[in-house]
């Protein structure tokens, strides 16, 4: 039997470019994608990504150049998921709430030939690439050269209402003038790369994670199959494509003949209107988003009509939050993951034993971050000084590692990164967790977030979750505050419902402690409640607690906050972590 060998009929690599092919041929004439009034075919999107990538070619683009996209969820967008790996090039999607220093700092270290912008960031842009003529110092790279040659900008226009840009390169342009019959690159490597993310850089600096097309390919069946996404859905983008990719989701509607339902803002009324009026049956976003749908106005919603399924992750999602949005007529499947696992790498897996319990209980259980996925061939959870394996007590809090095909290829030219990520066999997460009776995991904190007060461990994410349930909380998030004798104690920043630009009407900071004190043990009472109108986000939407950390520090002085940090390493040394 080992006398066979492999050939191309029965040894092709994997890449998700030929979910397009075949979805071109079996679902030619059903909609692909819908933008306002702009619809397209499976058919045209086909060949709309044939132009293009025959267009990008005559640019001298070559294989595995970058080519980097700025742009919301657009048709140009999607279409760029497919078209820029088919004519050989890598696709460098880039969060368009950057600022320009860092929109800099990845094109960069990305070295991209071609900077496609839709016509909403120009300004943007340009501010990134005169930085980056000028070699500007920036916030993250100290080293920044002169740039030899700054990508070629092109620009995408409004494709519902286009404008004249004069001179400009433009995408429909490239679409128009390209080959129909345009013949893909051929992939004669499934661990060639097709996607680079930029980290979002909450923890470190950014750092460029590469995909290859097997991993992508491999994530994304997996992605369809944990959430149980059948034939033809209507899926609406409000996750962002330009986050891991949109979890493959780019790559996973062609896989199941659906329709994308493209959306340019996370507003509650485009949400609305394009549910109702497209009958979408999947999106995915993160927790945050539920709270722009159950905070809508009374005029800016819409009757749901048929169950939306939600799959959600990014952060945890508080518990109440989940019913709440459920209440609604959402159903919720929650995964975990990070860039550089290409989104989810755990899913609450659903057991129908559970359908029986009362739905905070349901909630309680969903509000897990799962089991791995299945191109995950293992994830475990780990003590940091020993490597070994934490008991299933649902207690004992340890790293999440992660192992499997749909771990990324590696950090762009970054070798010591790299093999710090991957040391014993393992993709390090940093993130905290537990591993529960049933198998199941649950993330409690990144290890910077942990708060340790006294030598005992607190989880801002517990903490929050009991902040959520107070029917005023809108936002909550915890932070270590420094304690000249716990070393560190909670610190809590709310955001309260209804918040009208003054001091919310009877909801008080002592309330809240007040509330806390009935709800949890008394370690974990935060010692400060901070009421606030807004709280620091980051380019994806997470709050950052490194801003809120900044802020309570300030009250310290520094031999406090030196004292605080030694407490720190010492009890996290000695801890249960
Ligand atoms: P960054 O680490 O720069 O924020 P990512 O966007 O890749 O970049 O974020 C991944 C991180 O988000 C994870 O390491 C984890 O801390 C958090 N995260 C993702 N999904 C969940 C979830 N379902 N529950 C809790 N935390 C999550």
């Amino acid at each position: 039997m080992d006398k066979l060998s492999k050939c191309q009929a029965n040894y092709t690599p994997l890449t998700p470019l030929t979910f397009l092919t075949r979805c071109a041929k079996c679902f030619a004439n059903c909609t692909s994608v819908i933008h306002e009034g702009t619809r397209f075919t499976w058919k045209q999107t086909y060949q709309r990504c044939c132009r293009l990538a025959f267009s990008l070619r005559t640019l001298n683009i070559a294989t595995n150049d970058v080519v980097a996209v700025l742009a919301p969820n657009i048709p140009a967008m999607y279409e760029m998921h497919f078209a820029v790996p088919m004519a050989g090039a890598v696709i460098n999607t880039i969060n368009t709430r950057l600022d320009a220093n860092s929109i800099a700092t990845i094109l960069q270290h990305s070295e991209a030939k071609v900077l496609f912008v839709d016509y909403e960031y120009i300004p943007k842009a340009k501010e990134a690439l005169a930085l980056l003529l000028m070699g500007q110092k920036t916030q993250h790279i100290t080293t920044l050269k002169h740039h030899s040659s700054p990508p070629l900008l092109i620009i995408i226009d409004d494709i519902n209402s286009p404008t004249a840009l004069g001179e400009s390169l433009e995408y429909e342009q490239l679409v128009r003038k390209g080959d129909p019959n345009f013949v893909p690159e051929k992939i004669h490597d499934e661990w060639a790369p097709i996607a680079l993310n930029y980290t979002s850089g909450t923890t470190s600096a950014p750092k460029g994670v590469v995909y290859s097309h097997r991993g992508a390919y491999l994530s994304t069946l997996s992605l369809i199959l944990g959430w149980e996404m059948g034939n033809q859905p209507v899926y609406l983008w409000t996750l962002p494509m330009f986050h891991c990719n949109g979890w493959c989701f780019t790559w996973g509607v062609a896989a199941r003949g659906g329709t994308n339902v493209c959306l340019r803002k996370v507003a509650a009324y485009d949400m609305y209107k394009n549910l109702s009026l497209h009958h979408v049956t999947h999106m995915c976003c993160a927790p945050i988003v539920f709270n722009i749908i159950l905070e809508a106005k009374a005029s800016e919603r819409v009757e749901m009509k048929s169950r939306v399924e939600i799959l959600t992750g990014g952060a945890p999602p508080p518990p109440s939050l989940i019913v709440k949005i459920e209440s609604l007529g959402f159903h919720v499947t929650h995964a975990y993951g990070l860039t550089e696992a290409t989104g989810p790498a755990l899913v609450c897996e659903w057991q129908n034993q559970w359908n029986q319990l009362p739905k905070d209980e349901q909630a309680r259980l969903k509000a897990r971050q799962g089991i791995s996925v299945l191109t995950l061939e293992d994830v475990d959870v780990k003590k940091v000084d020993t490597m070994e394996s934490v008991p299933r007590d649902g207690k004992t809090m340890g790293e999440v590692v992660l192992r499997g095909s749909s771990i990324m290829k590696g950090y762009l030219k970054d070798p010591e990164s790299t093999s710090k990520a991957f040391s014993e066999g393992w993709f390090h997460t940093g993130d905290a967790g537990v591993i529960h009776k049933d198998g199941y995991l649950e993330i409690k904190d990144r290890f910077k977030d942990v708060i340790i007060s006294g030598g005992e461990n607190i989880s801002s994410v517990e903490l929050e979750s009991v902040l959520y349930r107070h029917p005023r909380v809108l936002e909550a998030a915890v932070v270590a505050m420094p304690h000249p004798r716990w070393g560190e104690s909670p610190c809590a920043f709310v955001v309260l419902k209804n918040f009208e630009g003054k001091m919310n009407d009877h909801v008080t900071e002592d309330d809240i402690i007040g509330y806390c004190r009935k709800n949890m043990p008394p370690f974990m009472v935060p010692k400060v409640v901070k009421i606030v109108e807004e709280m620091p986000k980051t380019a994806t939407g997470k709050i950052q607690k490194s801003k809120l950390r900044e802020k309570e520090a300030k009250n310290f002085t520094i031999s406090q906050n030196l004292q605080s940090k030694n407490n720190k390493t010492n009890a996290l040394a000695t801890s249960r972590l």
